[in-house]
């Protein structure tokens, strides 16, 4: 289904604040074609973006990786040709040479800490390298992709055995790196970050130093994809997959006040954190852009009993979602390179189908550029209706936005099934004979070319930029 909705422009014009709303539709296609001769019929005002993703870059980029020996982070910092020092100095270098292409449209930075911890005893540090595409009319919202560019072996403390890591994740971090490159070319209004971490195999240690740099320079992000393990087609018990991917996202934020609690305690929510509803985006995204290809939304913040940076920005309160393959294989995870039983195991270049791993990245691209072009999503979203036959739906006005899509769906329901669109005059929208017990609703800001920002579910629950906390 999709909540990422590009119907109607030529509807606005008919409708005002409180005005009497049209029937709701459901987000097929079919309800748009007689609406407004102005819609592309292409849903995908990306698209073109997306066809630059370029499989044999991203085979070279991860080769590159591959030939630092290991990217452990307790790895040789010094060497010029092997370890993370090598490693992480090559995706520095990348990064310049792409701002040298937009006129220095990037600013390169490396935040690290040395953090002691039961993985890093010694307090190495620990360095991300970053590189930020500055918005043209927001630069304080934030939109990031991240991956992480170090690896393992069996023993998470090996940092000398060669640990390609090719897969986990030189496979994320060739989606960042592919994504700078196709994205620094362009403007866009919300702030783009770039972000190859380092420390999160011993212990999303990389993860939480970006949530600190996002948190000192008062970033106001608005969605984080980190891409982790997103490349391999063989699934462990010999299935082929290679027509979805996984988004993983928690329902109740990691970081959720206590009036959010309330809140979601009395009226529910608990299916509606907003990295739930940045999931639904991304499923629309695909919904609208890719062939063939699904987002499998996962309800759980990650895989069972496992984690990723992601983690540590939920903890920060940053909506944010990890990306994985559909199916991964275990023998080639964390493991010594080596043969055993006439099975291969390791994370090697052989374990990486390419053209998968080149339509997960256009999903990336796809979003990152629909979401910095978008408006962001309304604040103050509210409904009131109890002991009444009619829903009032309520929000703050979006600066920029050229209309407001207003989405319900039943309790049980797993994504938005029916919308209203109102003009970027309106605040407010009565929906006559809605009980409001029998739906959820939010709210998303509608932009030029049909974009849309993702759905906010109305309450403190599903706010994107909840008040800082500390
Ligand atoms: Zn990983």
């Amino acid at each position: 289904m999709n909540s990422h909705s590009l119907i109607a422009i030529g509807l606005l014009s008919f409708l005002s604040a409180c005005a009497t709303p049209p029937p709701e539709q459901p987000p097929e296609r079919s309800s748009s074609a007689e609406l407004s001769a102005n819609v592309s019929s292409d849903r995908c005002p990306v698209r073109a973006l997306m066809s630059e993703v370029d499989p044999a870059r991203l085979r070279s980029d991860i080769s590159t990786m591959v030939s630092f020996g290991t990217r452990h982070t307790l790895s040789d910092a010094v060497s010029p040709t092997r370890g993370i020092g090598a490693a992480r100095r090559w995706v520095e270098s990348e990064f310049r040479r792409m701002s040298q292409g937009c006129g220095q449209c990037l600013e390169i930075a490396t935040p690290s800490d040395d953090v002691r911890a039961p993985r890093n005893p010694e307090g190495v540090p620990v360095v991300n390298v970053l590189a930020i595409q500055k918005g043209r009319r927001d630069p304080g919202r934030v939109i990031i992709i991240s991956g992480h560019l170090d690896s393992r072996v069996s023993d998470v403390m090996d940092a000398t055995s060669d640990a390609p890591g090719a897969n986990d994740d030189a496979s994320g971090t060739a989606a960042v790196i592919e994504a700078a490159r196709i994205l620094s070319r362009r403007t866009f209004d919300a702030t783009l970050v770039y972000a190859a971490l380092s420390g999160e195999e011993q212990g999303l240690l990389g993860g939480k130093i970006l949530a600190d740099y996002a948190k000192r320079r008062g970033w106001k992000v608005e969605a984080v994809l980190n891409n982790d393990i997103i490349g391999n087609t063989g699934g462990s018990s010999g299935e082929r997959v290679d027509g979805r991917v996984r988004v993983f996202t928690e329902g109740v934020r990691s970081l959720e006040t206590q009036a959010m609690a309330d809140a979601r305690t009395s009226n529910g929510g608990e299916v509606d954190s907003p990295s739930r509803n940045l999931a639904r985006f991304i499923d629309g995204v695909a919904n609208d852009c890719l062939e063939s290809f699904d987002v499998m939304m996962i309800y759980r913040r990650d895989r069972f009993g496992r984690g990723g940076d992601q983690v540590r920005m939920l903890e920060a309160g940053f909506p944010s979602v990890r990306v994985t393959e559909g199916a991964e294989n275990y023998t080639r995870q964390h493991q010594d390179l080596r043969v055993e039983n006439g099975i291969a195991y390791g994370d090697t270049l052989e374990g990486v189908d390419f053209p998968y791993l080149a339509r997960v990245v256009s999903l990336n691209v796809a979003s990152l550029a629909s979401l910095a072009s978008a408006p962001p999503p309304p604040t103050e979203v509210r409904i009131e209706g109890a002991v009444s036959p009619d829903t009032v739906v309520s929000w703050s006005k979006v600066e920029g936005a050229t209309g407001y899509r207003i989405w319900r769906r039943p309790t049980t329901e797993p994504v938005w099934t029916l919308s209203v669109e109102t003009g970027p005059d309106a605040t407010s929208l009565r929906l006559p004979g809605v009980i409001i017990d029998d739906w959820f609703f939010g709210v998303a800001a509608l932009g030029p070319d049909g974009l849309s920002s993702p759905v906010q579910f109305a309450g403190p629950v599903g706010a994107f930029f909840p008040p800082p906390t500390d």
